[in-house]
């Protein structure tokens, strides 16, 4: 086993958490309807439901809050930020937002009405569930273009979150003039948090300008993604991460961030331009009814600070090095343990494959959801399904669509749980994989029309 990354930090203040008995988690699932999204934080131990704003700032951060200009209108916090935007991706404008969604809703009304197509489409390597929600909302269509090998999670492939460039180029041919928008997505969440190699962004950047498609980067993994890239290419084993990142943002007209994630605050968005002022000036005009005045964007001066400090210490060598190594040794201890995980393993997240687990629960009864109440009960591990459940119906059929993976995906906050709490989730899961053939499907007893997934209530078979 490869040795194992110490946290290159200590801990200077601790928040208790607390463990359950296996009959306090059975109540708490029951009252939450089967659904982790439902239960009381306080009643789970180890919460890996999401690494989006979940992460621990730093002491440097915490400082920055104390520095916070809360002038409505051009805060110092705002410019710190845009500043920093230029430095770090080479972007001229910035507007702030509440968090990734909140540019999302700014943003893609504005693409569809640039849009000269009557059925405005965007193309992705895969939408997340949000950014698939916006582009609908703005009465557009999401469509996937992802690479095949990101389907078959047990064959290691350096670059699972690549476009399918053939089927990429079939489809703009095809669509022509409805093409919105590409949204090149790193890293990608839902095929398992799998990076973009360098070459497929600059491929995917240079048939949209070839269309005169604008390219939108949905930024939330950037760090970790050229972080894979410096790891897996060898055209960039001596590069700093700084450079890689502007030469993946070089390929981007514009990009959207959830500052959640490798930004490393617990709130906060971006919205920016490379140099399209009339654009950046049409989503400043959303952004005030929607986000907030131009300067905050529904954010705090001090939550400006920290993210401001935070973008640049997510690029940290030392940072990333343990940060994917810590997901990595977890994905190592359960393979070896006998658990089918999306292989190699992610930047944020390990993602297990429900459909080998548990084989014997059809997709329509969530096998992803019910490994994740199984792990739940055994633990008080949350974790969270990527799968059927997510994907949810056709908005014209009403049918439910086919999901190319259920994956239980366990998302590893940023600089909150030491290595041993992933021993302890790995004990957990490889207990649950001995008794994998007597877990039960869940079917619906409440289904929510959109987003169904944060809202639904289950139940077992
Ligand atoms: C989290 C995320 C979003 C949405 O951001 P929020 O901050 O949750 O609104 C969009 N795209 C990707 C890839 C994400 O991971």
């Amino acid at each position: 086993m490869a040795r194992r990354i110490p946290e290159p930090f200590r801990i200077k203040m601790v928040e208790t958490i607390r463990q359950t008995t296996a009959e306090d988690r059975r109540q708490a699932l029951q009252q939450a309807g089967w659904n982790p999204f439902l239960l009381k934080a306080e009643d789970v131990y180890i919460d890996l439901l999401t690494d989006s704003g979940t992460g621990a700032m730093s002491d440097r951060q915490w400082a920055g809050l104390m520095m916070g200009d809360e002038a409505y209108a051009g805060s110092r916090n705002f410019h710190h930020l845009a500043d920093t935007v230029r430095e770090v991706f080479g972007y001229a404008h910035t507007i702030p937002t509440h968090q990734g969604r909140g540019a999302e809703q700014i943003l893609f009304p504005e693409l569809v009405k640039r849009c000269r197509g009557q059925r405005p489409v965007f193309l992705s390597n895969y939408h997340f569930d949000t950014t698939k929600a916006h582009v609908e909302l703005a009465g557009a269509r999401a469509v996937n273009a992802l690479t095949p090998q990101a389907l078959d999670t047990g064959t290691a492939y350096d670059w699972k979150g690549d476009f399918d460039l053939p089927r990429l180029r079939e489809i703009v041919a095809a669509e022509g003039d409805n093409v919105a928008a590409v949204i090149i997505t790193i890293t990608c969440n839902s095929a398992g948090g799998q990076p973009v190699s360098m070459g497929n962004i600059r491929a995917v950047s240079e048939l949209a300008r070839a269309h005169g498609i604008p390219v939108v980067i949905d930024a939330a993994r950037f760090a970790e993604n050229a972080w894979f890239i410096r790891q897996r290419d060898p055209a960039y084993a001596g590069a700093s991460i700084a450079s890689i990142v502007r030469e993946m943002f070089d390929c981007g007209d514009m990009f959207t961030m959830s500052a959640k994630k490798d930004g490393l605050v617990n709130i906060g968005g971006l919205c920016c331009f490379k140099d399209d002022e009339a654009l950046f000036r049409a989503v400043q005009v959303n952004c005030v009814p929607m986000e907030g005045f131009v300067t905050y964007g529904g954010l705090a001066g001090r939550d400006m600070e920290a993210l401001a400090i935070g973008l640049k210490e997510g690029l940290d060598d030392a940072f990333l090095s343990y940060r994917i190594g810590q997901v990595a040794y977890l994905g190592e201890r359960l393979r070896e343990g006998g658990v089918p995980i999306q292989t190699p393993t992610g930047g944020h997240a390990v993602f297990v494959d429900a459909r080998l687990l548990l084989p014997h629960i059809p997709a329509e009864q969530f096998p992803a959801h019910a490994l994740a109440c199984e792990l739940y009960l055994e633990g008080g591990v949350r974790a969270v399904e990527i799968g059927s459940l997510l994907l949810g119906r056709n908005p014209q059929t009403g049918k439910q669509e086919p999901s190319p993976f259920e994956l239980m995906r366990l998302t590893i906050p940023r600089r909150v749980y030491t290595n041993d709490h992933m021993d302890y989730i790995a004990d957990c899961l490889i207990e649950v994989k001995k008794r994998a053939g007597a877990v039960r499907g869940l079917t619906f007893e409440y289904e929510p029309p959109i987003l169904r997934h944060f809202m639904a209530r289950l139940r077992p078979v």
